[in-house]
């Protein structure tokens, strides 16, 4: 019973810096959803965990997408009449359109213009754009600077790559003693973005180092993928690996200063769906949990109709609602310690949570066991009525986290419960209907 992920000795202070400090180093390099950024993140990732790399090559089809080619840059520059450089790749990798094709032409400000990207209602940020599967290039750049560009011609230089060559994620699997997997998946395509997503990157590899190190129940799948294409990829290639995922999250955006977000999976009544609501209960900050909808990030892969995988979507402030999300204001000063921390510690709750909710069989059914002449009714009234909620519901219907619910005692004490009415032979695991299949 006690063979489970439990977190129990982790310094969540601690954990916080060393997640801040990760992000601080993986937040220069120049990420997209294919090339050597990519590969260069899971690389430092391998100090920490025994990531496998796998790449899959351009022109793979999976399901109704096709695997692109391969992106990278070295250099890029917009230089005015005097040839001086008005917008460097150099001084922020988000100052290109991502994807951009190669390009190196003389053209005018007018011409220039229609290729240029701002903020106007935020004239110091550099929004972030992508040109992915629409051959294109282009630059962003802070309103306030495309302001004072003047009438003239512009020498645009982009020092890029578009050709034959893979697709890159990171995997790793940690076998448990059920042969039923939990998913851990997040996007690590976007370049210097801080909030989305290396605090979910990095939240995923501290993750799973410490669960390396502790005995599991379920076996964890942890996946390091680009964005909507990864998990596209991923799916269509394990199909078999996927029909073994009984609980999944997506990661993403958990270093902002908002409340946990959660966005139930599109069952809805996932095991997962309910573990993560009684925990953010729990933690008595303003945390919400969200009904499913469509629209996202990985999560609408993993839930499409044809898979409806068990996988909800963990973050702070939801994508898209506050105003530093995809600028160069998601930075360094955007994501803190303390709530990666904290983010980190709700991890651990959750985990260790479904690590120990089960549904038991009652092996006495008919009227109540004899509690105390097994030494179970001496203690104080309410470790009791634990108990005879316990076994009162554990007719393989209702898991320990239902029990709790209707009892309305602590899930820490259903599950001390639970261990002591096993320990005693009234109960027995129920085998046959794992939660959440
Ligand atoms: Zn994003």
């Amino acid at each position: 019973m006690d063979h489970h992920f439990t977190g129990r000795s982790t310094d969540h202070d601690a954990i916080g810096c060393e997640l801040h400090s990760l992000i601080e180093e993986l937040y220069p390099i120049c990420r997209s959803i294919t090339g050597d950024g990519f590969r260069k993140t899971m690389q430092v990732l391998q100090r920490y965990i025994p990531l496998e790399l796998h790449e899959v090559p351009t022109g793979t089809r999976v399901f109704d997408w096709t695997v692109p080619k391969e992106w990278n840059i070295k250099d890029a520059w917009v230089k005015d009449g005097e040839g001086v450089k008005v917008i460097d790749f150099q001084e922020s990798n988000l100052h290109v359109v991502n994807y951009s094709i190669p390009a190196h032409e003389t053209l005018k400000l007018e011409d220039l213009r229609g290729r240029l990207f701002t903020l106007p209602e935020h004239p110091e940020w550099i929004p972030y754009r992508t040109s992915y599967y629409t051959e294109n290039w282009g630059f962003c750049l802070r309103h306030d600077d495309y302001l004072r560009l003047e009438d003239g011609e512009y020498e645009v230089f982009i020092d890029s790559s578009l050709t034959e060559g893979s697709l890159t994620y990171g995997e790793l699997f940690l076998e448990g003693r059920e042969e039923s997997d939990v998913l851990v998946s997040c996007h690590a395509c976007h370049p210097s973005l801080c909030n989305d997503n290396l605090s979910g990157v990095t939240l995923a590899a501290l993750l799973a180092r410490q669960m390396c190190e502790e005995p599991r129940r379920y076996s964890y799948r942890f996946l390091f993928i680009p964005g909507t294409i990864g998990a596209i990829t991923w799916l269509a290639l394990n199909e078999d690996k996927a029909s073994r995922v009984r609980h999944g999250l997506v990661l993403a955006g958990l270093g902002d200063p908002g409340g946990i977000t959660y966005k139930k999976s599109r069952r809805g009544d996932a095991t997962i769906d309910r573990v993560v609501a009684h925990v953010l209960r729990g933690l008595g900050r303003d945390q919400a949990v969200l009904d499913f909808d469509p629209y996202g990030y990985d999560e609408r892969q993993y839930c499409s109709p044809g898979f409806d995988l068990p996988v909800g979507r963990l973050s702070r402030t939801p994508y898209g609602t506050y105003p530093e999300y995809h600028t160069s204001a998601d930075d360094l000063s955007f994501v803190s310690p303390t709530r990666l921390g904290e983010s980190y510690r709700a991890l651990v709750g959750i985990f260790s949570r479904l690590e120990r909710n089960q549904k038991y069989l009652n092996t006495n059914p008919r009227c109540e066991p004899q509690l105390g002449r097994r030494g179970l009714y001496s203690s104080a009234g309410k470790s009791v009525k634990a108990l005879l909620w316990v076994l009162s519901l554990s007719d393989g219907l209702h898991d320990l986290l239902d029990i709790a619910q209707r009892s309305g005692l602590e899930f820490e004490s259903i599950h001390e419960a639970a261990v002591r009415l096993l320990g005693a032979g009234l109960l027995s695991p129920e085998e046959g209907r794992q939660d959440g299949s």
